[in-house]
């Protein structure tokens, strides 16, 4: 059982203009699947062949870097496919009372992200995460992930240029506040925060 590139949980024009069918079909269709090609690859004849994605970057983090790049990228575009939804409803219950509680408001949050995502020097991730019952910004350099950090990833926002190119060209701030202002998926980040423990990818 290899690892699968999985459907988008979202229709292919479902988050346009901030971010459209034609790049959602190079960044799934291609990038994502290269991602898991390349992994499958790789583990292709060893122990890890038949092991959840999550292992195999433990497994690669620190040893085996190609790998651990492709192994990390493929979870994080998988979370970040989960993190984007048609249409944003606001946070509720135990999840906007923690955003209240470590940002001051959803506004300051979403503000915050914001200039995180701009702020991100080259490509990366900007992570909405929690850690012993607080939440925070973290930031993820090039592949590098928060599934095996030790911090839950409530959300994730992929801040690299095949991102938003297409749509935005170097506009990054553009991107970031259309997809922050309407398709974050909040929803998402509360079923993370529930189950207290790392996303898993779907086998
Ligand atoms: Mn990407």
């Amino acid at each position: 059982m290899s690892i699968q590139l999985i459907d988008l949980p979202f229709g292919s024009d479902a988050l346009a203009p901030a971010i459209s069918a034609e790049t959602l079909s190079f960044h799934h269709g291609k990038h994502h699947k290269a991602y898991i090609d390349k992994t499958n690859a790789a583990i292709e004849g060893t122990d890890l062949a038949d092991k959840p994605l999550e292992e195999i970057v433990v497994a690669a983090r620190g040893s085996n870097q190609g790998l651990f790049n492709n192994a990390a990228q493929s979870w994080n575009h998988g979370f970040y496919w989960y993190s984007l939804t048609g249409e944003s409803t606001a946070p509720s219950g135990d999840l906007a009372a923690k955003i209240d509680e470590s940002f001051g408001s959803l506004d300051a949050l979403k503000e915050r992200l914001a200039d995180a995502g701009a702020g991100h020097f080259a490509s990366g991730w900007v992570w909405l995460a929690e850690k012993d019952g607080k939440l925070s910004l973290e930031e993820t350099h090039d592949g590098d992930t928060l599934a095996d950090s030790g911090f839950n990833p409530l959300l994730t926002i992929d801040v690299w240029e095949h991102a938003y190119y297409l749509d935005h060209q170097n506009a990054r701030p553009a991107y970031l506040k259309a997809v922050i202002d309407g398709h974050l998926n909040w929803d998402f980040a509360a079923e993370n925060l529930a189950r207290g423990s790392a996303w898993t990818y779907p086998a």
